[in-house]
């Protein structure tokens, strides 16, 4: 197979139009049917096609041909049907380790996960097989180590404990309190010492539907971790956690792998992926149309070489861009007034109570939030952004604000009509970089979460304002999304040189960003402190000094890496109190 096709039916429901499409293949008027109109829509031969893409530009929505590189001139390991997705092989699993996969979302990263957990079996791209059994799998994987791992899946050696990936999907079918549901996967009698170490002890006694996302996303991880099993998956085990909490969870994670038992993660946050894996898989393909594994590397090789773009065994560009991190720039102290500035503004909400000190936005500065959850980042933005109102204290502000809140509400409005002034004023700097173009036909409700944000940064970003705030822009993003709407973010505010407020969790977008930073100090659900805003370094130092972690710049990638704990670097930089790139 030198290419593949990929065809969306549902929206080739017009029989004329298909009649069209098939009369403009150039292989179908030599006489070959390489398109055939069927009931159900289009068919293609991906044998003969020629991939001029005729096809492609008169049903774009419909039809992808993409053509595949030269080591992927073989059969998948799955296929989900005549002209759609394809998953070439699967990553491996290894005793001991904790093997991530890096990579983009829609290319398989899932369906590699549920065949490795034994939820889904391969077809083998034989879409004629019923029932696909271990001896298929096996021969599949001949002399690789993923042989030898359903070779013991075989002889029931292997058991595997799964987190799936959409933990906000839990309440809709489990029922009760966190406790009792804990109990009923509890295999190693140890729910307390499981719930101590992932700081979910004071919210066992509550009903699983009425906690927040970070809270089901670590009762998610505690009830994989709790049953007893050697091959834990985890995919994208730090949605809704704060940095904090990332830290923590990544460190329970490492601390399951031994001899006997292999971990792997599917995580998005870079960091934290590079501290959490021992050894990575680069994920790779085109978005809906196929997906292949890169082999074994060091994490550190693997983000380089994902960073880069080229996979040199195999001699594979899979991305035309290779992603750079500059350094840093100093921010030069601006003298424009402030644009917003607050005193000694409190807010309560319940038994919360927050507290903002001394500060100022001016123009033309890209400010990140820094905190825990629960630490009254978003009450701030809000009272900002005039969403509520302040309780006492002085906020001057005489700027338009845009806000993108945290949670985004969809309902059945066509994109195209909610960002018709985005297309008008900003198709060069926020529609084409973000790839909204695909979207602009659907409406808000058939969004994955990851559309939806790109969506609403769009809108966020195309109001005309002097001050943005931005909370979590990253959730919901892959990797490269992530870099790409740092980028947007950060261009859009040197081209209109206007300000921005940017909540995160993720610290590489935060560091790509920012100018400065905001420190939200405090107790959770009791009293935040707004601190700041501060230098990156000052405001880094102060965060990272409560963390107890210290990080670096990659000499090679320039990416921000956490040092290991107690390593000669952590140790080093800890003493000169530089917690922040030494
Ligand atoms: Fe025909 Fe293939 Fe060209 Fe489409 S890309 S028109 S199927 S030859």
């Amino acid at each position: 197979m030198k290419r593949i096709a990929v065809v969306d039916n549902e929206k080739l429901k017009d029989k004329e139009k298909n009649l069209y499409i098939q009369g403009i293949c150039p292989v179908n008027r030599a006489g070959i049917e390489c398109i055939a109109v069927e009931d159900y829509g289009l068919k293609i031969d991906e044998l003969t096609c020629i991939g001029c893409g005729l096809c492609v530009k008169a049903a774009p929505n419909a039809i992808k041909i993409v053509n595949l590189p030269e080591i992927l001139d073989k059969k998948p390991i799955h296929r989900y049907g005549i002209n759609k997705f394809a998953l070439f092989t699967l990553p491996t699993p290894l005793f001991g380790k904790v093997v991530g996969i890096l990579g983009v979302n829609g290319i398989g990263k899932s369906t590699a996960i549920n065949i490795l957990a034994g939820l889904f079996k391969p077809n083998f791209g034989n879409l004629e097989k019923k029932e696909t059994n271990f001896k298929d799998i096996i021969d599949f994987f001949k002399g690789t180590e993923t042989q030898l791992f359903f070779e013991n899946v075989r002889e029931g050696k292997i058991k595997v404990s799964y987190k799936p990936q959409h933990v906000d999907l839990i309440p809709k079918t489990k029922k009760g309190k966190v406790k009792d549901l804990l109990k009923k996967v509890d295999e190693k009698n140890m729910l307390q010492e499981i719930a101590e170490e992932l700081e979910i002890s004071d919210i066992l006694g509550n009903d699983i539907d009425k906690i927040s996302g970070g809270e089901l996303q670590r009762v998610a991880i505690a009830a994989t971790a709790l049953k007893k099993a050697n091959f834990y998956i985890f995919d994208e085990p730090t949605s809704y956690l704060d940095i904090k909490q990332r830290i923590n969870t990544s460190k329970f994670i490492r601390s399951l792998s031994d001899e006997n038992t292999a971990v792997m993660v599917v995580e998005h946050d870079l960091i934290i992926f590079d501290y959490l894996s021992d050894l990575a898989h680069i994920m790779y393909g085109s978005e809906d149309v196929y997906g292949n594994i890169s082999g074994l590397k060091s994490t550190k090789n693997a983000i380089n070489v994902y960073l880069d773009g080229y996979l040199k065994e195999e001699n594979l560009r899979f991305r035309n861009k290779t992603i750079k991190f500059e350094p840093r720039k100093i921010f030069a102290k601006k003298k424009e007034e402030a644009l917003i500035s607050w005193e000694n503004i409190t807010k309560n909400l319940g038994n919360f109570t927050l507290i903002a000190e001394k500060g100022s936005i001016s123009k033309g500065e890209v400010i990140g939030i820094l905190g825990e959850n629960g630490i009254g980042k978003t009450t701030f933005v809000k009272i900002l952004a005039n969403v509520i109102k302040k309780d006492a204290g002085i906020l001057n502000e005489n700027i338009k604000v845009s806000y993108k809140p945290q949670y985004l509400a969809s309902n059945n409005e066509l994109v195209i009509n909610v960002l018709r002034e985005t297309i008008e004023k900003y198709t060069a700097q926020i529609i084409n970089p973000l790839d909204i173009k695909p979207l602009l036909d659907k409406r808000l409700d058939e969004l994955s979460g990851g559309e939806l944000q790109k969506v609403a940064i769009a809108l966020c970003l195309s109001k005309d304002a002097g001050l943005y705030l931005l909370d979590e822009p990253s959730a919901y993003l892959d990797i490269e999304q992530r870099l790409i709407v740092s980028k947007v973010i950060r261009d859009f505010m040197e081209l209109k040189n206007t300000s921005a407020l940017i909540v995160e969790h993720d610290l590489l977008f935060l560091d790509y960003l920012s100018d400065k930073l905001m420190v939200f100090d405090g107790i959770p659900a009791k009293e935040g402190i707004v601190k700041g805003p501060f230098s990156m370094e000052e405001g880094m130092n102060l965060f990272l000094k409560k963390l107890g972690i210290t990080l670096r710049r990659d000499k090679e990638s320039l990416m921000p890496r956490i040092n290991k704990l107690d390593s000669k670097l952590d140790r080093e930089q800890k003493e000169k109190g530089k917690f922040y790139y030494a």
